[in-house]
């Protein structure tokens, strides 16, 4: 990173946060997303800044779930792509999820710069809203998806989600896997598994447990599944926020 040390306590944070800054300036993240990006910054400090035990909980069933999808597709933004466009196309290669550019601020310019970037990170296909499928329930530019990939999938994979599309998901049958720090959020509550963690952590983590799970078919993907309480494991993440404790 330019010019902040690797010693510096808040290098993670501050090499994020100059990820995010590169995505606008390439045209692939909007504006709107930095501010997206400090309310999660806020959230992660009140954290602590690590993968917590509820977290852990969640990416097992998340990965256990995508493993077990008929069709699974990972949706794609401008702050995950900017944020974790490499882990994206490697997660994609080993759940054999689908990538689709899914976006809440309409710009097929910057779709394309989504999906152009994602192929320099090593994607070798990415989907693109048609400009006439749409999503049942929705009003926003996220209504409109790719025919094979969100409008087909039975689990999605949404990381950074607006809450209107993730009801409107939910309320046609599917599984959402979502990723987000703030665990009020009506994304949080109403996905099916929620990893309360940031994304840039929880990326790396999701993509070595579904690789394990791979591997090594003796681990029990139901349980794994079963072990998942989305009330309960919220409700930790929204204590510890709470309390500040370390
Ligand atoms: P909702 O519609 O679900 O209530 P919102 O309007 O509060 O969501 P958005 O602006 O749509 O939020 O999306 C940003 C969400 O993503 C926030 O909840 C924020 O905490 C979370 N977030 C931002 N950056 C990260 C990150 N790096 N990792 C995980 N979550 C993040």
């Amino acid at each position: 990173m330019s010019d902040v040390p690797e010693s510096h306590p808040r290098y993670q944070s501050l090499r994020l946060r100059e990820a995010i800054v590169a995505g606008v300036d390439a045209g692939v993240t909007s504006p709107h997303g930095l501010i997206a990006h400090g309310r999660g910054e806020a959230y992660d400090y009140l954290i602590g800044e690590q993968t917590a035990p509820w977290a852990v909980t969640a990416i097992d069933a998340a990965a256990a779930s995508l493993l077990r999808a008929r069709h699974p597709v990972l949706s794609v933004n401008g702050n995950t792509a900017a944020l974790v466009g490499e882990e994206l196309v490697a997660l994609s290669q080993a759940a054999k999820a689908p990538l689709e550019v899914n976006i809440f601020h309409t710009s097929s310019d910057r779709e394309r710069r989504i999906s152009q970037f994602l192929r320099q990170q090593g994607a070798s296909e990415v989907l693109l809203p048609d400009g006439t499928t749409e999503l049942p329930g929705l009003d926003s530019n996220r209504r409109f998806v790719h025919p094979a990939g969100i409008l087909d999938a039975d689990v999605i994979f949404v990381p950074l989600e607006d809450g209107d599309r993730c009801e409107a998901l939910r309320r046609l049958g599917r599984q959402v896997i979502t990723v987000d720090l703030n665990p009020l959020s009506r994304t949080a509550r109403t996905a099916s598994i929620t990893i309360v963690d940031n994304v840039a952590r929880a990326l790396p983590r999701l993509i070595s447990r579904v690789q394990q799970l791979i591997d090594d078919t003796n681990i029990d993907r139901q349980s794994l599944a079963d072990a998942y309480e989305h009330e309960q494991l919220l409700a930790q993440a929204e204590a510890r926020i709470r309390s500040g404790a370390d």
